[in-house]
């Protein structure tokens, strides 16, 4: 029972998977309404693909109570957000990009299931991408199912370009730092920084950004490794290390580090 169990996970997976690809496809032809069932489909696969990997660590794992006197249709079983600690807890590594944008694909999934369905397609194509990235990634780490005896042979294609892509705009991302660093190489105040948004050395100056950085790959403004000044002594420091605070109450919000702030582990008491 156990056993079939297990099996039905996975065909059940791969089917999502291809229907997602399916959609992808349609959608990529102009059938904009398309990316809707994609999105539903993809996040179903991932969901049923995480349990997956969690069977085969035991194929009771996926019940909610393994040590249960006997097991029918009716016994609980685990949800994705338990097979994702358990994948954690076991050492996997599932980056913090990868959790996000499948929070994201859920949300966006109970947005489509509560006809409140309202996406850019870009976004929707750039995190399509890199989940399936970030299940390649994984899946050659850990478990190397055989990939392409399970995608449908017309669809495998479509899903190598989906996983490359995001090889391909990272590519594309760091060559465009490469070149800012080359152009502003005797620029003191031209800094690279780590976006820990994407987890990649890809964050540089841009006019346009409304903290003066902008991420090459992700778009992101923002990163705790950016260094700002102070508000009060005006020493730069990682924006991790701030507070943000309305120093006066006055709206009068900035940056003060820990040094202002009296932190004990910054603050020399000779
Ligand atoms: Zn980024
Ligand atoms: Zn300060």
């Amino acid at each position: 029972m156990t056993q079939r169990h297990q099996l039905d996970l996975l065909d059940n997976a791969i089917d999502s998977l291809n229907e997602a690809l399916t959609k992808y496809q349609q959608a990529k032809a102009g059938d904009v309404k398309a990316y809707k069932f994609c999105v539903l489909h993809l996040s179903h696969f991932l969901e049923l693909v995480l349990k997956h990997y969690v069977t085969l660590a035991h194929p009771l794992l996926i019940y909610k109570n393994p040590f249960a006197k006997d097991f029918n249709d009716e016994s609980l079983t685990i949800g994705l957000q338990e097979a994702i600690n358990f994948l954690r807890n076991e050492g996997k590594d599932l980056s913090e990009q990868f959790l996000k944008d499948i929070t994201w694909l859920k949300k966006l999934r109970n947005h489509i299931e509560h006809y409140k369905f309202d996406m850019e397609v870009a976004d929707v194509e750039a995190t399509i991408g890199r989940l399936v990235h970030a299940f390649v990634e994984f899946d050659q780490a850990h478990a190397n199912m055989e990939l392409d005896d399970l995608i449908d042979s017309g669809q495998y294609h479509l899903f190598l370009e989906l996983a490359n892509n995001y090889d391909m705009n990272l590519k594309k991302a760091e060559n465009e730092v490469d070149d800012a660093c080359r152009v502003n190489h005797d620029d003191p105040d031209f800094n690279v920084y780590h976006c820990d948004q994407c987890d990649h050395d890809t964050m540089i100056p841009d006019g346009d950004s409304e903290t003066g950085y902008r991420c090459t790959f992700c778009g992101s403004e923002e990163s705790g490794y950016m260094e700002v000044r102070c508000g009060l002594c005006d020493m730069p420091w990682n924006m991790w290390q701030m507070k943000y605070l309305d120093w006066t109450d006055n709206e009068d919000w900035m940056y003060v580090c820990p040094r202002c702030l009296g932190d004990p582990n910054y603050v020399k008491d000779d």
